[in-house]
């Protein structure tokens, strides 16, 4: 069974831009950030939200004060008197493009044109447009409704912003002959006209298409009617739990796009469960595959082993004649403690986790717990073995994992966040994540074996730190690419967050050069190490990854994250074959 999946699924301009300022603002001020009425209908976005201190207020008359902030459907003009005179501050995260449509209808109800919008008169959006003029203003459907509307001297037409321009050209027809002098602007806007032109060329391709959305989203409702009109099966879902494998008996292609309120991971949950079904891949051999890889992924065993690897290839340069009773405490601290650290990472991201193999997301729930001791274990078995290295190793891990345990705490106070762009914990400092993520693994595989086994030269030290901090963080760069949405809603600072796409691909360009600079400078006459040479190759691997990703042919799911940490397993196993062979 062949999976296709819509680029434009998921969430648009306008929501993601609403989610962003929401995320902010709670990072900015004490209390909670009330939003007028639900952000996004998604009930999994919504609880990580409220978990963000923001939660939705549906009356003027339930809010007292505090901070209110309008979402991008926008509000009716006088609302936001209403919400003033509450006492809260007010703020406007109103899509500019249905601001767009406001003023259009203020301009021409101003001339004194009556208004038509073509839409569905229960929607936000719709009467919030609906305040915008002092003229008639007439809501309808379609062309059917609009064969029942009056006649007028002078009417101004618009759409709703997540309309269908097909609907639209037809109720301006009708609208013509009942009306003197009719303007009619097309206001469907563009990324709804991008993402209905891509689900009605999909539908063509496919026995049946998937439609990921709220059941009560306007426009997910609106891609699904899309998909039906052009012969596909459609299945309607809002959560991945509703797929059943008798949905897919005898598709040879399934089609997946999703409404402007469904978040990345959902969409990645529901492609994994499709590729579960998938007939070709449940042989018994492939079936224990895909289900061993999503274990070791979901559990960070395997980014345990990639840590492990990765401080043997940087003890190996470090001191190339250091012993192996010597190596085996030190990738031991550093697996268990690189483990230790994701897995607590992975339970305070839990609500967005989208499934690896056959462990899905309800497995995740289920051994949740037992993760969590098994990170304290691990936390507390790294510790172990540093303070039988040293006590500078034991106070070098312990302080980066106070400096994790503290990552989440306000530690300023607001007067003074105001001052410094809401900045109260660590992680609110810009690319904080990949920051603290590539220095935590610097100091677990390269600083604490350079406590242990020093280094031939302080120049090699530094050359090796910086290799390793290099190669830890274009993996977390790179995943920040992969996970922006569920990154931004968790508030968490990523540099993609901070410089936005092109940046990013020109910071990890930089970076590419950078660690092919270090290792270049690694193997100089002075430095003389063929290590440094054969780990040239993993550069190459890091490229491919990074490409493979820019043209989304690396796989979703646990072989995809087995991929992206490989670099770490190949620089062990490259440090490895040198170690036996020298
Ligand atoms: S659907 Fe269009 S108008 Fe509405 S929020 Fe998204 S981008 Fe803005």
């Amino acid at each position: 069974m062949k999976i296709l999946v819509a680029e434009t699924a998921g969430f648009c301009w306008g929501v993601r831009r609403a989610l962003d300022q929401a995320v902010d603002l709670a990072k900015k001020i004490d209390g909670p950030v009330q939003t007028f009425g639900p952000l996004i209908h998604n009930a999994q976005v919504m609880e990580e939200l409220t978990e963000q201190n923001i939660h939705p207020v549906e009356q003027v008359a339930d809010i007292r004060g505090g901070t209110v902030l309008v979402r991008a459907h926008g509000v009716r003009p006088e609302m936001f008197d209403q919400l003033r005179a509450t006492g809260a501050d007010v703020y406007d995260a109103t899509c500019p493009l249905v601001r767009k449509v406001q003023k259009i209808i203020t301009k021409y109800g101003d001339d004194g044109y009556d208004v038509v919008i073509v839409g569905d008169d229960h929607h936000a959006e719709v009467a919030g447009l609906r305040g915008y003029t002092k003229q008639q203003c007439f809501v309808v459907a379609d062309e059917k409704e609009a064969a029942q509307l009056p006649t007028f001297d002078r009417v101004c037409v618009v759409s709703q912003t997540t309309q269908n321009d097909d609907t639209f050209a037809r109720t301006v027809e009708v609208i013509k002959e009942k009306a003197r002098v009719i303007r009619a602007t097309n206001t469907v806007c563009e990324p709804t006209r991008d993402h209905q032109r891509e689900t009605i060329d999909l539908a063509k391709q496919v026995d049946l298409m998937v439609v990921v959305g709220g059941r009560h989203s306007a426009n997910t409702c609106r891609l699904a009617d899309l998909a039906a009109q052009e012969g596909a099966r459609v299945l309607h879902i809002e959560t991945d739990a509703e797929l059943q494998k008798g949905h897919f008996e005898q598709c040879a292609t399934v089609g997946v796009t999703a409404g402007a309120s469904t978040p990345e991971w959902m969409i990645n949950r529901v492609v994994t469960k499709l590729e579960a079904f998938n007939p070709e891949t449940t042989s018994r051999l492939t079936t224990w595959l895909n289900h061993a890889m999503g274990v070791l992924v979901a559990s960070n065993v395997y980014v345990g082993l990639g840590a492990a690897s990765l401080t043997l290839a940087a003890s190996l340069l470090l001191q190339p004649t250091v012993g192996r009773e010597q190596l085996w405490p030190l990738l031991g601290t550093a697996g268990l403690f690189i483990l230790a650290m994701h897995t607590v990472n992975r339970y305070q991201e839990r609500s967005h986790y989208s499934g690896w193999g056959t462990f899905s997301p309800r497995s995740f729930q289920r051994f949740q717990q037992i993760m969590l001791w098994i990170g304290v274990l691990a936390l507390t078995g790294a510790l172990g073995i540093a303070v039988a290295l040293g006590w500078n190793e034991f106070l070098a891990l312990a302080a980066f994992g106070l400096l994790g345990a503290l990552y989440n705490v306000k530690l300023v106070p607001l007067q003074w966040a105001r001052h410094i762009m809401g900045i109260r914990r660590i992680k609110d400092l810009p690319a904080s994540r990949d920051i603290a993520t590539a220095l935590g693994w610097t100091v677990a595989t390269a600083i604490v074996p350079l406590l242990t086994i020093g280094a031939t030269s302080s120049l090699r030290a530094t050359g090796v730190l910086g290799f390793v901090f290099v190669l830890v963080f274009l993996r977390s760069a790179l995943i920040g690419v992969r996970d922006v949405q569920g990154d931004k809603i968790m508030g968490m600072e990523t540099l993609f967050k901070v410089v936005g796409k092109r940046r990013t691909k020109a910071v990890l360009i930089s970076a590419v050069a950078t660690l092919s600079i270090l290792l270049l400078g690694l193997t100089l006459p002075w430095h003389s190490l063929p290590l440094a040479a054969l780990l040239f190759l993993v550069v190459p691997y890091i490229c491919t990854v990074c490409v493979s990703y820019h043209r989304r042919l690396l796989p979703k799911g646990a072989a995809g994250e087995i991929l992206v940490d490989g670099q770490f397993l190949l620089a062990g196993v490259l440090a490895l074959a040198w170690h036996l062979w020298r």
